[in-house]
């Protein structure tokens, strides 16, 4: 056993310093599995659309949720097209907050 950095099999997978990071303060954010009733605690990030599909995605939190090892493993890479629609209305939203915001500060001025 040695603990060389290994590429996933099932595809690419983060594991650079600034993923870490996000990884944690998210799994300090949300403590539990998202299945309902998982009392699992051995809990990972996951990507909702697999990176592979949406490279740009990687580092959004809207595209990011805390799973165990057990169900995030049993997802494997598959997403379906309500959870993908989930994550772009997420993504959309933001940005309109973020526009309304500098429209405001424009006001302000
Ligand atoms: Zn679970």
């Amino acid at each position: 056993m040695n603990n060389r950095y290994v590429r996933g099999k099932r595809g690419r997978t983060a594991s650079d310093w600034r993923w870490r990071k996000l990884s944690q303060s998210i799994r300090r954010e949300v403590k539990f599995c998202e299945v309902p009733r998982c009392p699992d605690t051995d809990l990972t990030v996951d990507h909702i659309i697999p990176i592979d599909e949406a490279p740009d995605l990687i580092y959004a939190r809207e595209n990011l949720r805390v799973m165990c090892r057990t169900h995030n493993g049993q997802r494997q890479d598959k997403c379906t097209d309500a959870e993908r629609e989930q994550v772009q209305a997420r993504i959309r939203a933001r940005r309109q907050r973020a526009l309304h915001y500098y429209q405001s500060q424009e006001m302000n001025c």
